[in-house]
């Protein structure tokens, strides 16, 4: 079972982590360091089972490779998952055995924040392993990088706005948010700013203050995918775009920050079908990992944060290229890392030929 997983998704290494003394449980998927080493956040939660732990782990590893490809990062892709309820089994001796899992790996896999584990617990990770990015900020760098995820979904929105509406303008337009966390909150703010109609939710209720801070329509969790808007845009859990919830989609775009929005790759085409853009999730929410990305570089937070924005550029050429082509963005995001992975690939081979002259 474990190898017909990693055949069927491409994945290089696989790493059980069992500390009997921490009751620590984690699995560390690298799925390509062709472009150099693995990156991808650490998620803490519950799951079902081992099964459904390791799915997670090993689909999330993909689509960093993919996002880290298509963001020209130097970085290839990995996820790690710790089973348990952060709330309940989080400690520092836990994260501490956690880091000297990752440590071990010897800079094969670095980490950083994802659901469940936040920049603290990455300094808690640090204090065992070098090759962990994402703590919290320090002399200016570093820090949360939800912030920079949400300017790259604001940002990607534009161009899709463009693509389907011929302005980049959103103001005016109807945006349905699902989900204000730590990047659909600040998403919402971007949007607010710019005079965006916003319709929301979250299953906290607490949230429901900010809706009436932005002056916002709160809707029920179940209901955001339905309403009529002009971008639907999940910030949640992954899945939002299902068997289920398909038909019921009444908006022209889908762009939000959630990680494997779509339930199976054939929703993309389904989209299509219906005439809705899909921004590819990896490409529009990879602000968060262009910005942990340059943490230990020499680039000033404000350059960083200029990188980001160049996400608009590059779903524009995205969208533009399938829209030549008739074929979904998807398919175009996934040709794009793909072609970069490839074309690394052949250095590769041209090093190893003359290392052995
Ligand atoms: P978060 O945990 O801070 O926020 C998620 C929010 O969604 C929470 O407020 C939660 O209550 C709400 N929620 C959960 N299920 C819901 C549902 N069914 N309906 C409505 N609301 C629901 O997470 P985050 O950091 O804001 O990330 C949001 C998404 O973006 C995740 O899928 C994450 O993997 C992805 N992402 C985050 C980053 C980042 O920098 N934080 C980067 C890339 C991708």
């Amino acid at each position: 079972m474990v190898f017909s997983s990693m055949d069927s998704f491409g994945l290089e290494e696989l790493v059980f982590c069992n500390d009997k003394r921490t009751g620590l449980k984690a699995i560390i998927a690298i799925h390509d360091t062709t472009l150099g080493p693995a990156m991808g956040g650490t998620r803490m939660k519950v799951y079902a089972n081992e099964e459904e732990a390791l799915q997670d782990a090993v689909s999330l590893a993909r689509a960093m490779t993919y996002k880290s490809a298509a963001a020209g990062l130097d970085l290839g892709g990995g996820k790690a998952v710790i089973m348990g309820d952060p709330a309940l089994s989080k400690n520092e001796a836990l994260l501490r055995a956690y880091g000297r899992f990752v440590e071990r790996l010897g800079g094969r896999y670095i980490t950083s924040v994802d659901a469940g584990i936040n920049e603290y617990d990455v300094d808690c990770i640090r204090r065992e392993t070098l090759f962990a990015l994402g703590g919290t900020a320090f002399g200016g760098c570093g820090g949360c990088p939800s912030p920079a995820t949400a300017y790259g979904v604001w940002q990607g929105m534009k161009a899709c706005a463009e693509a389907e509406f011929g302005s980049p303008e959103l103001a005016d337009l109807t945006i349905a948010v699902q989900g204000l966390g730590s990047v659909g909150r600040v998403l919402c703010e971007y949007l607010k700013s710019e005079g965006a109609r916003l319709i929301v939710t979250d299953i906290d209720i607490n949230c429901r203050k900010l809706a009436e801070e932005w002056q916002a329509e709160w809707v029920l969790p179940q209901e955001i995918h339905k309403v009529p808007c002009d971008i639907f845009a999940p910030c949640a859990l992954g899945g939002a775009v299902n068997e289920k919830t398909l038909p019921e989609l009444v908006c022209r775009i889908v762009a939000g920050a959630a990680n494997n929005v779509l339930s199976g790759d054939n929703m993309a085409d389904e989209l299509h079908k219906k005439g809705i853009i899909y921004a590819p999730d990896y490409i529009i929410n990879a602000g968060g990992l262009i910005y942990i990305a340059h943490e230990r570089t020499r680039y000033l937070p404000g350059e960083i944060m200029e990188i980001v924005g160049r996400i608009r550029g590059r779903l524009g050429q995205i969208l533009k290229r399938a829209a030549g082509e008739g074929v979904t963005p998807f398919l175009v995001a996934r040709q794009m890392a793909e072609e970069r992975i490839n074309a690394a690939k052949g250095l590769l081979s041209l090093r190893a030929t003359f290392r052995r002259d």
